[in-house]
């Protein structure tokens, strides 16, 4: 497979040998900039590094620079239908946009493409498998579905390079996998531009998180995408925890420490299941932002049996001790004590691991 193309977009670089970019969609009302940029911050503390924002009117657009001036994440703007609202968007800052170029007319294409030269900023092509006019879509098989999608992509990109724009990334979305998975196996041999991956519109937090990730997880297999988004029906920070877990179990990028934990049994002596939820609630209240990165692995396991022996690839863990809990380190006891002091000796190990002096602490409740 051929290298891909790299686009710079603000101060992140997306694609060649760079890393999977992670990125995700505020959900507030874009003209709302407190509210919009009081999420994008927290997203930005999650570890995002791209997002995006809707454009769905005049003022949405004008909010950019504002919303821009106030938060570190390079913006895009997502248009539809309204090229008007593409070029505000473009003159307000906007570091990349993102249109579906079918619901664009040419002529209104050229405008955008003309602006977006201006400024020099990228615009990814999204082709969405829903938006396709091919008559009833889910009568059609992937193949054809995932063909068609690309030749959309390929003709839009020929009229984008006839006005000389190359600063283009494109996706292929739809929310089968198998469609999905083919349209970008079938676009990667023909063309070399990077790839913006995700499975849209795949559910709730649990059933979306499932399904994005085996989806995402055969392209990145494949070595299909630069940049993700899990697109899921819930707070967008889950879209950050769950892309970077994605990233972890794929080997890609280490961004939050791996929890290990044991699924509980008869022998479990400490209360392993609202353990991991406040160790889950800590970790993911730390401050991710930009390259921060804490690649370490904490175990809470049940015995002490099983436990530290099955657990000894992790940095350090606990589990329970008859009427004790124990702390291991590779899997070996360091220390045993009383229940009760399990917070102070915790605590005394997230210090060790470097774990509460590098990262400001956000108290909140995640899980
Ligand atoms: S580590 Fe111990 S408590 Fe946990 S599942 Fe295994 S045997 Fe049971």
């Amino acid at each position: 497979m051929k290298k891909r193309k790299v686009v710079k977009v603000g101060n992140i670089v997306i694609g060649g040998n760079n890393q999977v970019v992670v990125q995700s969609m505020t959900n507030t009302t874009t003209k709302d900039i407190i509210k919009t940029v009081k999420q994008i911050k927290r997203l930005e503390r999650a570890g995002c590094e791209l997002i995006r924002c809707s454009v769905p009117d005049e003022e949405a657009a004008k909010a950019i620079s504002l919303i821009k001036s106030k938060v570190n994440l390079p913006i895009i703007a997502d248009i539809h239908f309204d090229h008007k609202l593409a070029i505000l968007s473009i003159k307000n800052g906007a570091d990349k946009i993102r249109i579906n170029p079918g619901n664009i007319r040419k002529e209104h294409l050229k405008e955008i493409i003309s602006n977006a030269i201006d400024k020099d900023i990228a615009i990814r092509i999204g082709i969405n498998a829903g938006s396709l006019n091919i008559g009833n879509i889910d009568k059609i098989n992937a193949l054809k579905k995932a063909s068609i999608m690309v030749e959309k992509a390929l003709e839009y990109i020929d009229y984008f390079e006839n006005n000389k724009f190359k600063k283009l990334i494109v996706s292929l979305k739809s929310s089968d996998i198998k469609t999905t998975l083919t349209a970008y196996k079938i676009f990667s041999k023909k063309s070399t531009y990077p790839l913006h991956i995700g499975i849209t519109e795949s559910g709730s937090r649990f059933g979306g998180i499932i399904k994005s990730s085996i989806g995402i997880s055969a392209l990145l297999s494949a070595n299909l995408g630069d940049t993700i988004r899990v697109s899921i029906s819930d707070d967008p920070i889950f879209e950050i925890f769950a892309a970077y877990n994605i990233l972890k179990c794929l080997n890609i990028r280490k961004k939050y420490p791996e929890i290990i934990s044991c699924p509980t049994c008869a022998r479990t002596t400490i209360d392993v299941i609202n353990l991991v939820k406040k160790i889950e609630n800590f970790i993911y209240s730390l401050d991710f932002s930009g390259d921060k990165t804490l690649p370490i692995k904490i175990a809470i396991m049940g015995c002490i049996v099983n436990g530290p022996g099955e657990a000894k690839e992790a940095d350090f863990g606990i589990c329970g001790t008859g009427n004790k809990i124990s702390i291991f380190e590779k899997g070996n006891i360091v220390e045993t004590f009383e229940k009760k002091e399990l917070e102070k000796k915790f605590y005394k190990y997230l210090k060790k691991y470097n774990i509460i002096s590098y990262h400001k602490i956000n108290k909140v409740t995640y899980f």
